[in-house]
């Protein structure tokens, strides 16, 4: 099997450019015909020739959304277990250069924060840290999700690209699904983004998907930051990126992720922002896409759009969300968290938010055969 990085290759800028700046109405109204879309098509739907059918697009990317979700929207809840870093990614605010306070959860406190999560309701919990491997170690992550995997059904990851040996060694503790944002496909940019620390390695960060897939991970997620580089470019890596992890591992779940880049402290200007239309141009063309693939929008987004996306296409919402570590039911807390959320909303307002647009509110969708589960059902 070759890898992602060879095809990646075959799409540089110069073709992708060309096959934009060649696409036709035809083109356009052909690939939301079709079944199953190629690369091609997708790049089609993302053009500046689609923008003029909107309208058509999202009445396809609606009807594959109810084929295969039906109603259904999943929630999970993030819980930021330190902001500890060495890396210093240059758009981020918990960069190692920024001069700010940090906290690194023991295990225990940890737990402690996952278990006024669940008291919450909260039953699929994403773990996330900074860059820093000795600290936030593989054995350190391992020892958490030991101690909260039985509150919860299911317990994801967002850290650090590790090995696939790694990955293995969290799976058999009750990690069960994983997501990876490359950030930048370019790796000319990426380079200068990430100019110090583990996360400078392109490659290995590429790569982290097909490991964690191949260690044995449920489900596997991927997503680039959005604002970074020109609209079509990262939009259409990471939808390539699915489509490769998709084909390649037909057993495991792929879903994307749609963050668009958040002001921080700190002084990045955003180079390619992102409008809402463009936006949603991206939501509903991955949708037609990937049919299969779950698409999660965060609380960087606002509750506006976030409740608009639903039908469109996006099938996973956080809720309930803080992006500092610590401050629930610890003491120990950092005073300022990654980025500034827009959406506000606690589990039970997005329960209620997602009933009254006509969806079902999904709390717990997978149980871990292997798991004495406690994490009982609750929606
Ligand atoms: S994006 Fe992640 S790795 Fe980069 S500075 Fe922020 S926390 Fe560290």
């Amino acid at each position: 099997m070759s890898s992602f990085h060879d095809l990646l290759m075959t799409w540089p800028a110069e073709r992708r450019r060309a096959v934009v700046e060649s696409i036709s109405t035809d083109q356009v109204q052909r690939a939301l015909h079709k079944d199953s879309l190629s690369p091609t098509d997708f790049l089609a739907l993302l053009s500046p020739c689609a923008a003029e059918h909107l309208e058509a697009i999202a009445q396809r990317a609606h009807a594959l959304t109810l084929q295969y979700f039906g109603h259904a929207v999943n929630l999970f809840t993030p819980l930021y277990i330190s902001d500890v870093c060495t890396t210093q990614c240059r758009y981020c605010g918990f960069n190692a250069r920024n001069q700010q306070k940090r906290t690194h959860l023991s295990p225990e406190a940890a737990a402690a924060e996952a278990k006024l999560l669940h008291d919450q309701g909260h039953r699929h919990l994403l773990l996330l840290t900074g860059d820093a491997p000795k600290l936030s170690s593989p054995a350190y992550l391992g020892e958490v999700v030991e101690r909260i995997k039985p509150l919860f059904a299911s317990v994801g990851i967002e850290v650090y690209a590790l090995t696939e040996e790694e990955y293995a060694m969290l799976v058999a503790k009750g990690v069960d699904s994983m997501t990876m944002f490359q950030e930048t496909y370019d790796p000319a940019l990426y380079a200068w983004l990430h100019p110090v620390g583990p996360k400078h390695d392109y490659r290995f960060r590429l790569d982290a998907p097909q490991r964690a897939a191949k260690a044995g991970m449920r489900s596997v997620g991927v997503g680039a930051l959005l604002g970074l580089t020109p609209f079509e470019q990262d939009t259409f890596a990471t939808g390539l990126h699915a489509w490769w992890l998709e084909r390649n591992y037909p057993g495991v779940d792929i879903g994307l992720s749609i963050p668009r880049i958040c002001p921080h402290e700190g002084s990045f200007e955003v180079q390619h922002a992102v409008d809402d239309r463009h936006f949603v141009q991206y939501v509903m063309a991955l949708r037609c896409f990937l049919p299969r693939c779950s698409i999660t929008c965060s609380t960087r987004e606002s509750a506006v759009m976030r409740d608009h996306l639903i039908p469109l296409g996006v099938t996973r919402v956080s809720a309930g969300v803080s992006t500092a570590v610590g401050g629930r039911a610890t003491q120990e807390a950092s005073p300022t968290g990654q980025f500034e959320i827009t959406d506000h909303r606690s589990l039970p307002e997005m329960i209620a938010a997602i009933r009254a647009i006509g969806y079902q509110a999904v709390i717990k969708d997978w149980e871990d055969p292997t798991a004495s589960s406690a994490a009982t059902a609750c929606a």
